[in-house]
């Protein structure tokens, strides 16, 4: 299989303002990404450019600083390296369909000797990112197949606070989830539903009740 061709399978371009499979390196060659995807359900978007691609994984609960805390990434498909910039909507039915954030991005670092698709290929790779939002030392591990575990280092930047309740918005935009789906003809209050961070800007119903029952 090429590069990039398990995304080109996944997806209609026709449909999908997400960026077509070309390859081009950015700058630093070492870009990284976590984007917020509010689909069937919330999860983060890890992404780590090596070799014309972002390597992804998909992290359910999103990254913690905790280093006692040993976050689930699944690895799914390669994605281009233009996909670090992509902020919008996939259309409901699509792959993916729901709200995309750029929630952090910045460059990073492998540390140790090893390059980068050895060190995967070995199942461990340890790595510093220079984001906005996350610093220092990381690590993944594989367990098995496709899923790995995602994990803080301890350093100065370890701290047992939630940043994705901290720190809720876009790195790019600062929009909150639920203002990038109104923003750009998106399902709101899907986007807002479990994203602690994004109800009192766009309301769920429940939430409106629970306000007038107060009032
Ligand atoms: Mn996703």
């Amino acid at each position: 299989m090429k590069p990039l061709d398990e995304y080109k399978k996944k997806r209609r371009f026709s449909a999908t303002p997400e960026p077509p499979p070309t390859t081009a390196r950015s700058t630093s060659g070492r870009l990284f990404v976590v984007q917020k995807h509010r689909a069937s359900h919330l999860h983060y978007d890890l992404r780590l450019e090596d070799g014309g691609v972002l390597k992804s994984w998909a992290v359910p609960k999103g990254p913690s600083l905790d280093p006692a805390t040993k976050r689930l990434a699944m690895a799914v498909e390669d994605h281009p390296v233009d996909y670090a910039e992509f902020e919008g909507i996939i259309p409901e039915g699509e792959y993916g369909g729901g709200t995309v954030m750029v929630w952090d991005r910045g460059t990073y670092e492998i540390e140790g000797q090893t390059d980068v698709a050895s060190a995967l290929h070995k199942g461990e790779l340890k790595f510093t990112l220079h984001g906005a939002k996350l610093k220092g030392s990381w690590v993944l591990v594989r367990t098995r197949n496709r899923q790995w575990l995602w994990i803080k280092h301890r350093d100065e930047y370890a701290s047992t606070d939630d940043i994705t309740v901290t720190n809720p918005t876009s790195v790019s935009t600062g929009r909150k989830l639920a203002e990038i789906a109104a923003d750009e003809g998106g399902d709101a209050e899907k986007a807002a539903t479990g994203d602690p961070a994004s109800v009192p800007s766009v309301p769920t119903p429940k939430v409106r009740r629970a306000r007038r029952a107060k009032a």
